[in-house]
């Protein structure tokens, strides 16, 4: 077979999820496993989703609102701002590709951290555009070396606040200064799917810029804090002339009827929320707490992850982990060969975390 794909395409290395914890089962012939390395929620999904998923199952016969009204309206209530500034899509995910698909060329640049969230740089492949990378520092976001890496080729610039992997964030002052010193024109994404978690009152909420002169796209999701990843729903806030451009690119149904109710649910689920926030950072406190007592450095975190310094292989501390039914990730691939990141579970979850951690080290 001579498939002949664009060079770019080539360019990719597919995105390595979190090993599921099915697989693991299977591979290991392990009955109990944990996962702690998708920064998903382990409280489940919100229960008022959970019941609107069931209330909505008989109208699958349809098709799905492909302009999301409801939601769109619930959203544009809730944040203050014009229905027109809104893009639903299947996960924020969806959002990344149809900014990367709407404005990139072949030849043109995004700038974005290195590292942070894999999708960037896939989707900016995919459309035969150039990732740039800049490199953190003191493991956060480093807007004034992002700043001095645009050029006149560049039309992207992604921030991750808080940032994945290390969970670190900037301030508003920050972020005003950073678009204060690039063109007018470039289009900046701040992608914030974590920020329910971020306890720090500097950090930086980048919505109120979104539906400004400036073109500023804010994207959230109800993967994480709202426990809905599977169903897989994310949105991004912009000025509403580029939102009509993403139309554009837009699957006329890329979010289904189930995520719609879910979303629509699970933002009136204000006990879930405060459930989910109270379990992320009790869940914190006791991990800082044990990796203190057992003098592991950790980057503190705004997010529902840490990244934990194990001044071993990385690769071979996941291994280890896998072995005793614990999926983590290895940060080798981030270019952090000794760091692993570890998703804030359960109580239970995090203190088998912790001893089986303390195994390995010994
Ligand atoms: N942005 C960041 C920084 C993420 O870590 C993730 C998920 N890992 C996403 C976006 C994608 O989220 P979604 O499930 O909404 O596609």
């Amino acid at each position: 077979m001579k498939l002949s794909p664009p060079e770019y395409v080539l360019s990719v290395k597919p995105y390595v999820p979190g090993k599921p914890m099915e697989e693991l089962e299977r591979d290991y012939g392990i009955t109990d496993s944990i996962k702690l390395a998708s920064n998903e929620n382990p409280l489940g999904p919100s229960p008022m989703a959970l019941d609107a998923i069931r209330d909505a199952l008989g109208g699958l016969n349809r098709y799905p609102d492909g302009s999301c009204y409801s939601l769109v309206r619930k959203l544009s209530d809730r944040l203050g701002i014009s229905p027109d500034t809104i893009v639903l899509g299947n996960g924020s995910d969806d959002i990344i590709g149809m900014l990367t698909r709407a404005l990139l060329r072949p030849g043109d640049e995004a700038v974005m951290a290195q590292p942070s969230f894999a999708m960037y740089d896939i989707m900016t492949r995919l459309s035969g555009a150039k990732p740039v990378y800049v490199p953190l520092a003191r493991m956060s976001v480093d807007l004034d070396a992002m700043a001095a890496a645009v050029t006149s080729r560049t039309r992207l610039v992604f921030l991750t606040n808080p940032n994945n992997p290390t969970g670190s964030i900037f301030s508003e002052d920050a972020f005003i200064s950073f678009l204060g010193s690039i063109s007018s024109d470039i289009v900046v994404v701040v992608d914030e799917a974590y920020i329910e978690f971020v306890r720090d009152p500097a950090c930086a909420h980048a919505i109120t810029f979104a539906a400004g002169e400036r073109p500023v796209v804010v994207l959230r999701t109800f993967s994480k804090a709202f426990g809905l990843a599977g169903i897989r729903i994310g949105y991004g806030v912009m000025p509403a002339e580029l939102a009509l451009l993403l139309n554009r690119v837009r699957q006329p149904f890329n979010v289904n009827s189930l995520a719609q109710a879910a979303a629509m649910a699970a933002m009136d689920d204000d006990r879930f929320l405060n459930r989910t926030l109270e379990v992320v950072h009790n869940g914190l406190e006791y991990l800082y707490e044990e990796l203190d007592r057992m003098g592991i450095a950790y980057v503190p975190t705004q997010a529902n992850f840490l990244l934990v310094a194990v001044r071993r292989d990385a690769d071979e501390v996941f291994e280890e982990f896998l072995r005793r039914g614990v999926i983590v990730r290895s940060m080798s691939s981030y270019g952090y060969p000794s760091h692993i990141r570890v998703t804030v579970g359960l109580p239970e979850e995090n203190a088998r975390f912790i001893s089986v951690l303390k195994d390995i080290m010994q």
